[in-house]
């Protein structure tokens, strides 16, 4: 299955997937299941290893209705058979990596990817003898020849997260395949709405659903989508096991904001069009990354295999001298943009990230794969994600603040 043979629209699908009327009370909204545990009407089994997809409920942390109607909606919306909620984007990119490596394994990963799954995969897969390559995942002969008979899982990220880099997907696909590794893709920048994955050849999607598909800032929480066989797997394993499962209230408040996705993805492509193309045409901007404006270096690829260019803008000022004063006069002056971390909320956020404390710290990257970063990123860039707010209040605050 992928997006293109959905049988219902992306805005009926975004609203009605997973979200049927209450059976119980014919309740048009879901209701929050707020149970740790159900009664039980048969001698059921209580092993992660009885559970069947149509097993009934036992227990919460094995599968929650109000959970359940969420990880349903995000399979629609990402057109995959099935879906893994978890506690956050972190205890996702962890289902992938804790459920399909094992020691002697070999992870081929970007060299740039979110600082969480970049520091695990350098520190903690080795330390269970998983071997791990990372790689500039835009340069494909370099991919090519890290890969091992070995190789059992490679876990992209594009748009990559700082720096708006992309991969492409279907090229790495191709490599997955001829070694037969699982190919996974860390898709929270573009949101399901962005990119069609599973035409596109990627077997586990995953998203960081605090981002974009809750959409308003206020849960924390992680999906994996793929086949219904990868996905019992990681729930076996993941979840049951692991125990990093999403509340139903956070579900539920996630699958609210899923809800109006397509729409708030329409507005943040809009909105970080507008404001792109003003900060490209600043002098007080040295440079601008954002897949939808001409000037990204990988253009064409973002054309190809992007149906959304997505909310979120890289932009440079100049030294790094330049970007921390500029980014204390953003912590002074903003009204609107909230200078935070995160991303993909309906209010706008920012935040610097200079080159060398981020190599120090999360990507520790030499050489050639330095040089790569620094040519997306120079000394530093500001990560924007461009909220719902209107464009003209965006620029106007940002333009107050570039001083
Ligand atoms: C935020 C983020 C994560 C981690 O998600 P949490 O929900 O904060 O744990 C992973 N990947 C990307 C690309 C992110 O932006």
């Amino acid at each position: 299955m992928s997006k293109s043979n959905r049988s219902a629209g992306i805005m009926t699908t975004a609203i009605h997937a997973g979200d049927p009327p209450d059976a119980s009370t014919n309740a048009s909204a879901p209701p929050i299941h707020m149970s740790s545990t159900y009664v039980t009407e048969d001698l059921a089994g209580f092993s992660a290893h009885d559970l069947t997809p149509d097993s009934p409920y036992v227990y919460s942390r094995w599968a929650n209705p109000t959970v359940a109607g969420l990880e349903a909606k995000i399979a629609a919306l990402q057109g995959t058979e099935a879906c893994l909620a978890t506690a956050s984007g972190m205890a996702a990119a962890s289902a992938i990596f804790f459920t399909f490596l094992s020691a002697g394994d070999h992870l081929v990963i970007s060299d740039v990817s979110y600082a969480g799954v970049a520091e695990i995969a350098r520190e903690t897969l080795p330390r269970m003898g998983i071997e791990v390559s990372a790689v500039n995942m835009s340069d494909l002969t370099a991919v090519a020849a890290a890969i091992r008979p070995n190789t059992r899982l490679i876990h992209t990220e594009t748009p990559v997260n700082p720096i708006n880099r992309l991969t492409d997907l279907a090229e790495i696909s191709r490599l997955a395949k001829q070694v037969g590794a699982l190919l996974s893709c860390d898709a929270t920048f573009a949101s399901p709405l962005g990119m069609d994955t599973v035409a596109l050849g990627v077997d586990l999607t995953m998203h960081s659903i605090t981002k974009y598909i809750g959409g308003h800032g206020d849960a924390i929480g992680g999906a994996v989508a793929g086949p219904s066989e990868l996905v019992s797997k990681m729930r076996a394993e993941a979840a049951i096991h692991h125990g990093g499962i999403l509340s139903p209230f956070n579900a539920w408040l996630i699958a609210r904001g899923a809800s109006t996705l397509p729409l708030r993805m329409k507005a943040h492509e809009v909105g970080a069009k507008a404001v792109s193309d003003w900060l490209e045409a600043d002098p007080r901007v040295s440079r601008v990354i954002y897949p939808g404006l001409a000037s990204h270096p990988q253009a064409d690829l973002a054309k190809r295999q992007m149906t959304n260019m997505s909310g979120m803008i890289s932009f440079q000022v100049g030294s790094t001298a330049d970007g921390e004063r500029v980014a204390q006069q953003m912590i002074e002056r903003l009204k609107v943009i909230h200078y935070a971390v995160s991303l993909g909320h309906h209010r706008s956020l920012i935040f610097w990230m200079g080159t060398d404390a981020l190599m120090e710290t999360s990507f520790q990257l030499q050489g050639a794969q330095l040089e790569d970063y620094r040519r997306y990123a120079g000394d530093g860039i500001f990560r924007l994600s461009v909220g719902l707010e209107d464009a003209e209040d965006l620029i106007a605050d940002l333009d107050g603040a570039l001083g």
